[in-house]
């Protein structure tokens, strides 16, 4: 399958990339006792996340390829930001410095990732501005996508309405307070039963 190699990734990688995947190189060698290189695969090309429509990338350690690869699964293949390296690689470093989440049983797979991804977040957002990176164009740019989910004639969200209302507290915490208080206006027009207390 075709992929994005670690060397290509540093050849068009900005300084802040580069210092990421030094990090992550460091840490899994000094954790796992080896190094896992990271590579770019093609969201569609993965039968697991194939079926997904919608704008959506996740970074998973991929044992079927030797060496061992921290694969970044993504819809942007082959033209992934360098903020969006850096924030798939961010999430594992997290996990590799034994940073704790949340995982609850009695939610299903999609949940427990929502949960998750929200409580690594504003930890990544600053890991990211201390190597270099500003995510908040892109996590702005993120939130005014979900949007469309909220506004009444936009296409379903695919996943239901209470994921929805997690999702959207993810993109509330972190975005500008701009685009934070479009999507809260927005949500009680159209959803006011995720605003009940
Ligand atoms: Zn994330």
């Amino acid at each position: 399958m075709a992929f994005i190699s670690e060397d290509s990734i540093r050849e068009k990688a900005d300084e802040a990339t580069i210092k990421f995947l030094d990090l992550w190189e460091e840490l899994s060698n000094s954790v796992l006792g080896t190094s896992l290189p990271v590579c770019i695969k093609d969201l569609k090309k993965n039968p697991l996340y194939k079926h997904i429509t919608y704008e959506f990338s996740t970074a998973i350690p991929d044992p079927v390829e030797k060496p061992v690869s921290l694969a970044i699964w993504t819809s942007h293949y082959p033209h992934l930001s360098n903020v969006l390296i850096t924030h798939e690689i961010g999430h594992w470093i997290l996990v590799l410095k034994g940073f704790k989440t949340i995982r609850e049983g009695r939610l299903d797979r999609v949940k427990n990732a929502l949960i998750r991804s929200m409580i690594d977040h504003p930890v990544i957002y600053s890991l990211q501005r201390k190597y270099g990176h500003d995510p908040l164009e892109w996590v702005d740019r993120r939130a005014i996508d979900s949007i469309h989910y909220v506004q009444k004639q936009a296409v379903p969200w695919p996943h239901g309405i209470n994921l929805m209302a997690l999702y959207l507290a993810d993109d509330v915490f972190n975005c500008s307070k701009r685009v934070s208080k479009r999507i809260l206006r927005l949500s009680r027009r159209y959803h006011p039963k995720l605003h009940e207390k």
